[in-house]
């Protein structure tokens, strides 16, 4: 087992990952960048290192300085949390070259996956449905068009590098395919510096149902069961919940098999997530992996009564799992919390929270590295709590939400609480029956109370 492990990220997820080091009585190491000298995580750490000025690139991106943390700390292993460098290749070459454990895959298996037109190729290999489109990236707008009336419109533009909803676009007709293309790769290249894209049918009212994998060094892949990520915003997701309301029995051994295949066919290690989209004939189909902890993975935790977290860091030390999958026990949602004003168009609300009142009581959690007095620094993600709840039933879930909601007090920034306060009592919401096209049938001024 580890003896140290260096948390290299910040935040809600720097906090969570810190709690089951200390539960299994391993130590910790923080990493801050000067705008998060008073976060919490560096706070509960046995011990952090300033690594650089605010700008991520300068720190929490910076693999030079976080390995020279790693060094002055002496700490045998580095979680890379999501986001920052969980999916970067080189990084996770780095710490293997340096002695250290990456708590999360090999070079070789994030290479099969951060790039989505590889990771599909290698699906197709290991037989499991993915979306019609081309194969392999787009030369330019005349095979583009070609290929779109092959597999009929409409489709959607994505990008290979593709994260975070940015470089998509959905085109109808030839004549929207060059503005969307154009569009579609300035739009890449300026987030991912690749503007490699690929073309795909665009699935109509699709699902965004994913499986929780994990796989030990010993070839065992096993399932979590599922998330049904539908309720999103410009492709980002906003409320996830287990099980989906769509999900059967019959649908669940079959896509619990696919997720499964899909890990085994690259000897997958730790956890990670395979996407899908589900049509409304329950067709479905491969969409991309990621192969890092979930901002999410409380939903699964809470249905099926295990730490992820903990899970992820036994398979790193080389501890085989068990063998068998794992089935929805309750029910579970998860609201993202982000400094947001909603009623502006969802933009970015950073700035001091001067008075903070988190839900408490059974069946409710709230993963948060924020509390009264803290300042939401402008330069990382606008998450600054996930509020998850868990009961019996979907209906009790829904209500327990509600309730929760209702006690969440944040004051001196606008957050995206009375959005998520608007869902709960949605009917569309409530009766289940959604898709990924949910926010264009909602109005937010409808929430003004
Ligand atoms: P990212 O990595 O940027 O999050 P994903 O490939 O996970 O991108 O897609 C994000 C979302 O975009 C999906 O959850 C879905 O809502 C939508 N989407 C992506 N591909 C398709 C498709 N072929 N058809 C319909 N919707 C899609």
């Amino acid at each position: 087992m580890f003896n140290k492990i260096l948390i290299a990220n910040r935040g809600e997820i720097a906090l969570r990952v810190i709690r089951t080091c200390k539960e299994m009585g391993i130590k910790t190491v923080a990493i801050y960048s000067k705008a998060d000298a008073d976060s919490l995580h560096v706070r509960f750490a046995d011990e952090a290192v300033c690594i650089g000025p605010p700008p991520s690139s300068e720190s929490y991106l910076n693999i030079p300085r976080i390995m020279a943390a790693v060094e002055i700390t002496n700490a045998d292993g580095v979680h890379p949390g999501y986001g920052f460098l969980s999916e970067n290749a080189n990084f996770s070459e780095i710490c293997r070259q340096s002695g250290v454990k990456f708590i999360g895959p090999t070079p070789e298996m994030i290479n099969k996956m951060g790039d989505k037109v590889t990771a599909k190729e290698t699906m197709i290999k290991a037989g499991v449905p993915v979306v019609p489109g081309s194969e392999g990236l787009l030369k330019d707008v005349k095979q583009g068009i070609k290929i779109a009336n092959q597999i009929g419109y409409p489709v959607i533009l994505k990008a290979t590098a593709g994260g975070g909803g940015k470089g998509m676009r959905i085109v109808t007709k030839d004549d929207e395919f060059e503005a969307a293309w154009d569009s579609a790769r300035k739009e890449a290249k300026a987030s991912f510096t690749n503007d490699g894209i690929y073309v795909e049918k665009y699935v109509e009212e699709p699902r965004h149902i994913e499986f929780q994998i994990i796989g030990d060094q010993f070839g065992n892949v096993i399932h979590l069961s599922e998330r049904d990520c539908s309720i999103q915003r410009r492709h980002q997701k906003l409320i996830e919940e287990s099980p989906s309301p769509f999900m059967t029995p019959e649908l669940r051994e079959k896509m619990g098999d696919a997720a499964v295949k899909a890990g085994k066919s690259i000897n997958y290690e730790g956890v990670g997530t395979i996407e899908f989209l589900v049509d409304k004939y329950r067709n479905f189909y491969f969409m991309e992996m990621n192969t890092r902890i979930q901002v999410e993975h409380p939903v699964t935790e809470e249905v099926i009564d295990h730490d992820l977290i903990k899970e992820q860091i036994k398979v790193a030390a080389g501890i085989p799992i068990s063998g068998k999958n794992y089935y929805p026990k309750m029910h579970a949602m998860e609201c993202r919390i982000n400094a947001e004003d909603v009623f502006n168009g969802f933009r970015p609300s950073p700035g001091k929270i001067n008075s903070f009142h988190s839900p408490k009581g059974h069946g409710v959690r709230v993963d948060t590295h924020v509390y009264a007095g803290y300042t939401v620094p402008p330069y990382y993600d606008s998450m600054i709590a996930k509020l998850i709840c868990k009961a019996q039933t979907r209906d009790e879930c829904i209500k327990k939400m509600q309730r929760a909601l209702d006690e969440f007090v944040i004051e001196g920034i606008k957050t995206t609480v009375p959005f998520h306060k608007c869902i709960m009592k949605n009917e569309k919401f409530k009766s289940g029956d959604f898709n990924t096209g949910f926010m264009n049938t909602f109005s937010i001024d409808d929430c003004i109370e």
